[in-house]
């Protein structure tokens, strides 16, 4: 139904234009647990649309330590943290986050976006100047923008273009704040994070790499792309999320416990909101253990990484874009491309979904892979590009 009064008449005209250009979305249903098998709408469907990296969400662990923190703490934590008080499992999941990444501290938000709204507007305000990588999640760009800095974009990975931005614009603001995804959200490759903690260090500006695809993903013990890069310990922010490969949600923050300290203070998407849930805490807390003794679980994403990768890239002029990562996209000429790849392979029983702008500049194809995927799961999808491929690619 549309409203009465014209003043809102821009609304419906702004759908239609959605529709035409084939950017509408509208989600979908899922009546079953998460896992690499789901009934959506009815229909059972080969899952690779999920951040669930580690099939943790369907974990019976981290069920039964939601359910126990619900009959202990009950459903809601009432409050912020400051004024409420907040519960022992708060401070718990921030010890363990701070000893999975090698960090003083840690501080949990209630999502990975508003860790990023929170953090970006306590560390700078408009005296200050950001430099932030043009692909960058939505969440760092709010942030940045929340902050009042000013903000430059500089190119995609590109070091050579943010060494010219950072040398002619940062000794004309106080300090300077670098902001990038640590693993690309839409594209699966990774920052260039040695050259960007040089960069930093050599013009006196902070690093803030967020971690969210890859905590629990990336690294010998899945700590993220810090460690992936053998920068542990180096001086910087990292921001994630607990709703990824932790299986929960909620966000997070690590670094020096003064910085923590800080934004403890200052961080106003942290102060103002209610604590995380008791069963989303419990839940987070119960990931983060299982992530230190079951390293089998990151050995069986990664060979199911590699396996669909190098099957994939067999396929005749298929446009695999550049990944290093679980998150795997197949390039398609434009939106409507994508969206009947999309639903052709839904028709084979295969969910991936098309990643359209205004996410991104170029239509694609998007595939998550699990530790819980089957081979036989992976065959199916390959079979099914495969097929794809004569379609589009030609
Ligand atoms: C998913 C994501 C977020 C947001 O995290 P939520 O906990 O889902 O709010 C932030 N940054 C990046 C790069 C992400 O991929």
């Amino acid at each position: 139904m549309q409203y009465r009064s014209s003043s809102y008449n821009w609304i419906d005209k702004s759908l239609k234009t959605i529709h035409r250009a084939n950017w509408y979305r509208s989600p979908k249903t899922i009546n079953s647990l998460a896992g690499a098998e789901i009934e959506l709408e009815g229909q059972k469907l080969i899952n690779f649309a999920s951040n669930d990296y580690l099939g943790l969400a369907e974990d019976d662990r981290l069920i039964q330590a939601a359910i126990t923190a619900i009959k202990t703490y009950g459903t809601g934590s009432t409050g912020s943290r400051l004024l409420t008080g907040h519960r022992q499992l708060h401070r718990d999941l921030e010890i363990a986050l701070a000893n999975l990444k090698k960090t003083e501290d840690a501080l949990v938000f209630s999502s990975g976006y508003l860790a990023n709204l929170g953090t970006i507007a306590a560390l700078v305000d408009d005296r200050d100047l950001i430099l932030s990588d043009i692909y960058n999640h939505s969440s760092l760009k709010s942030g940045a923008k929340l902050s009042g800095a000013r903000v430059i974009d500089y190119k995609h990975d590109n070091i050579n273009d943010l060494s010219e931005k950072i040398a002619e614009y940062r000794f004309q603001y106080r300090r300077c704040l670098i902001i990038t995804d640590s693993v690309f959200s839409m594209d699966g490759d990774l920052c260039p994070l040695p050259q960007l903690i040089d960069l930093a260090d050599q013009y006196k500006s902070m690093l803030v790499v967020d971690e969210a695809h890859a905590t629990g993903v990336m690294g010998k013990t899945g700590a993220g792309c810090v460690e992936h890069f053998h920068c542990t310990g180096a001086e910087l922010i990292q921001i994630g999320t607990l709703s990824k490969a932790l299986g929960s949600l909620g966000g997070y923050v690590v670094g020096n416990a003064n910085l923590i300290d800080f934004l403890r203070n200052r961080a106003p998407s942290w102060i103002y909101t209610t604590a995380l849930s008791p069963a989303d805490t419990a839940a987070a807390l119960a990931a983060v253990k299982i992530i230190a003794v079951e390293p089998e679980r990151l050995h069986q994403l990664w060979r199911n990484v590699t396996y669909l990768k190098n099957k994939l890239s067999d396929i005749d002029k298929i446009n695999l874009l550049p990944s290093e990562s679980p998150i795997i996209c197949v390039g398609l000429k434009n939106p409507k491309q994508a969206l009947e790849a999309s639903q052709l392979l839904k028709e084979s029983g295969i969910f991936a979904p098309a990643i359209r702008p205004p996410t991104v500049p170029t239509s694609r194809i998007r595939l998550s892979v699990m530790a819980t995927h089957q081979i036989c799961h992976l065959d199916r999808a390959i079979a099914s590009i495969a097929k794809l491929a004569s379609l589009f690619f030609g």
